[in-house]
């Protein structure tokens, strides 16, 4: 059997259909809206049927693949570009997709009807497609830290636009007279096959970017408490043991304090679970507007929330954690509002602070809710603060000072 160009169309066509069903059941198990996807299986059907309708020279009439062919390469190719932008959520550049894809085809109907010559209709078409490729490499290129599957794409891409601008060499070096390509010519068939490897490579590439993001979005489910968006008890625990690592080596404090909300039960009974909700989200928001970007903000489990901050001091852990009691009975600017009814939410605080991560977190968490505790026991809504940590074989701690 002969590989011709026919065969190798035939196959592209059947993979366009297939990776563009593969991107559009990946597009349905995101289950919320990734851009970029569907326009990415439009441009897989289409360049599939473009590869279809090439297929058909020299047995339908020479405007099926000229015309219909070539018309639908350009606005896949086009596709292909908007969908790497909206990807990577860049402005998609429409009008100058489409007003290049006009341009390019409007030189494939003139090479056609009013000066026809194959020779200058392929060379618009190779060059149509090399920017096109080009376009799409460069956008993913300049977007985002190269990944492998971003590097398999733009690889894809890169390849399409040698072997496309590589025809622009070869038809200046011999002008092919005939009317249409010669699906039987070795040539084409290589030019072919070369187009079908590195457009595979652009698809894989791209499902692959698509499962990267898939698995990250599964990472920040894990990272994050659902209702209220702070870090969850385990990646709390996970990213606070390596900062008491990094604070060991660098010899500095590491504090922590636990929130607790007062008498949360209560308003859970008198308003209803939901009103308790948007009060844990309500606390959760005022806890990350206080702390900075390096600090650490979790939910530790039912109405507590634990913060770690790294480099910081008993007393300054202190002054935050105070002001973050205070804050909470504000009202925080934008949604969620507290439901209505809802009475002032106070919290009580416990602090602690570890010098070059001498315990663990375990031991640090520990001794800031030996604070809270005293805290609930001094009447709530006050901050509590724990000077010493354990002498060993003790149980925890001197409070000696805190501030309502
Ligand atoms: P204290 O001032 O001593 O802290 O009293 P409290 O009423 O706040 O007591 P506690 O901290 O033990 O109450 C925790 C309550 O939090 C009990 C539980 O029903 C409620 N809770 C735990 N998780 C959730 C949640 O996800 N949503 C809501 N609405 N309530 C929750
Ligand atoms: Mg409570």
């Amino acid at each position: 059997m002969t590989i011709d160009g026919r065969l190798l169309l035939a196959v592209a066509a059947a993979l366009g259909v297939m990776f563009g069903l593969i991107v559009l059941a990946l597009e349905r198990r995101m289950r919320h809206p990734t851009p970029g996807l569907r326009l990415w299986a439009v441009a897989a059907f289409l360049l599939g049927a473009a590869a279809a309708l090439h297929a058909l020279q020299g047995i339908a009439p020479l405007w099926v693949p000229a015309i219909a062919g070539n018309a639908l390469i350009l606005v896949g190719r086009a596709c292909t570009v908007a969908s790497c932008q909206q990807l990577d959520h860049h402005r998609v550049r429409g009008r100058w997709l489409a007003a290049l894809s006009t341009l390019f085809f409007a030189g494939v109907l003139a090479t056609l009807l009013v000066w026809p010559s194959f020779p200058a209709r392929s060379l618009v078409m190779v060059a149509g497609m090399g920017l096109f490729a080009t376009w799409a490499a460069a956008s993913l290129f300049v977007s985002a830290p190269l990944s492998v599957s971003r590097t398999v794409t733009l690889a894809g891409f890169a390849g399409m636009a040698l072997a496309s601008f590589s025809r622009i060499w070869a038809h200046a070096r011999q002008i092919d007279e005939g009317s249409a390509v010669d699906l039987h010519s070795p040539v084409i068939a290589v030019y072919i096959g070369a187009l079908l490897i590195f457009d595979v490579l652009c698809n894989v590439g791209f499902v692959l970017i698509i499962t990267d993001r898939m698995h990250e979005r599964v990472l920040q489910l894990a990272r994050t408490d659902h209702l209220t968006g702070a870090l969850s008890r385990g990646a709390l625990y996970t990213q606070a043991q390596r900062d008491l690592q990094l604070a060991r080596r660098q010899r500095s404090y590491t504090a922590a304090f636990i929130v607790d909300i007062d008498h949360f039960k209560a308003i859970n009974d008198t308003h209803g679970h939901a009103a308790g909700d948007s009060v844990l989200r309500h606390v959760a928001q005022h806890g990350q507007a206080v702390l900075r970007c390096t600090d650490l903000f979790g939910r530790y489990g039912g109405d507590e929330f634990v913060a770690i901050l790294p480099e910081t001091d008993l007393d300054t852990a202190a002054i935050i954690a105070d002001r973050l009691r205070q804050c909470v009975g504000q009202p925080m600017p934008g949604p969620p509002p507290l439901p209505r009814g809802v009475p002032g939410v106070t919290v009580s605080i416990g602090v602690a602070a570890v010098l070059a991560g001498g315990q663990g977190i375990d031991e640090l968490i520990a001794q800031a809710d030996a604070a809270l505790y005293s805290a609930k026991h001094a009447g709530r809504n006050c901050t509590r603060v724990v000077d010493d940590p354990p002498p060993p074989g003790k149980p925890p701690l001197r409070v000696i000072h805190g501030g309502t």
